[in-house]
């Protein structure tokens, strides 16, 4: 199996799991790299969202030594993104050496989307205004790889993916898709959506085929695995659609 490059582990604030679990998995899986992305959210709420990226490195370094003839171990994060705060952002990106980035937007409003009912409207209101910050953080910021999970939104609202598709999102989504081909950015497929019940992987296929359209070309793949039993999930699937998709190409 090819590798996996969104994983989450002990070091983010929503996870228990152990590196040496997560890396076990991976070599069970036949996996060729693991990227491991923990969650770097410094405005993050009021609390933030943050781990010991001293400790981080070093932790993760011995393990890429000590699994060297097994698999390749690469160091990188999930970094959120906003528009308040882009030059401590980019200056946190810049100041350690990770080898991949992925910029996620965890915040609407300075509320966070997983708590649906914090947020008082519709979830058409609800989706539209996310993909609106989506395009915001992406433009303000230049210091992530690859975008991650663009609509995974939908898997908070009341009625998830029922009334989603593309076509009701168009002007939001392509406003993330220009600015995404604008600054030549990869698109993440994360196969989160198909673990958590809204039946694709993130972004939606017609997302995809309308990124292409766009003249897209670019994208990577990543579980966003918070445990180890969703490493590598749905990965098999998700790789012959993407097959089909005959313009674009994996990062990695
Ligand atoms: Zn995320
Ligand atoms: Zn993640």
């Amino acid at each position: 199996m090819r590798g996996d490059w969104h994983v989450h582990t002990r070091f983010s604030l929503d996870s228990d799991a152990p590196v040496r679990e997560m890396l076990d998995r991976a070599v069970a899986l036949k996996m060729t790299d693991i990227c491991f992305t923990d969650h770097y959210d410094m405005f993050f709420l009021d609390e933030g969202f943050t781990f010991d990226v001293d400790e981080y490195f070093r932790v993760m370094q011995e393990y890429r030594e000590e699994y060297r003839d097994r698999i390749r171990v690469h160091i990188g994060v999930e970094l959120g993104l906003d528009t308040e705060h882009t030059a401590e952002i980019g200056e946190f990106a810049k100041s350690w050496p990770f080898e991949y980035i992925i910029g996620s937007v965890h915040k609407l409003f300075e509320k966070d989307p997983y708590e649906r009912a914090d947020y008082d409207c519709t979830d058409e209101e609800f989706y539209r205004a996310y993909f609106l910050r989506c395009a915001e953080c992406i433009r303000a910021n230049d210091c992530f790889d690859v975008f991650g999970h663009l609509d995974y939104v939908v898997r908070y609202g009341y009625s998830k993916a029922e009334h989603y598709s593309y076509a009701a999102y168009k002007r939001e989504i392509d406003e993330i898709l220009k600015a995404l081909i604008e600054k030549n950015i990869p698109l993440e497929v994360n196969t989160a959506g198909l673990a958590k019940g809204v039946g694709f992987a993130h972004p939606h296929p017609d997302v995809l085929k309308r990124y292409i359209e766009l003249g897209g070309r670019q994208y990577n793949m990543g579980s966003d695995a918070h445990d180890a039993a969703h490493l590598g999930w749905g990965f098999e699937e998700t790789e012959k659609a993407l097959n089909k998709l005959v313009f674009l190409q994996s990062i990695r």
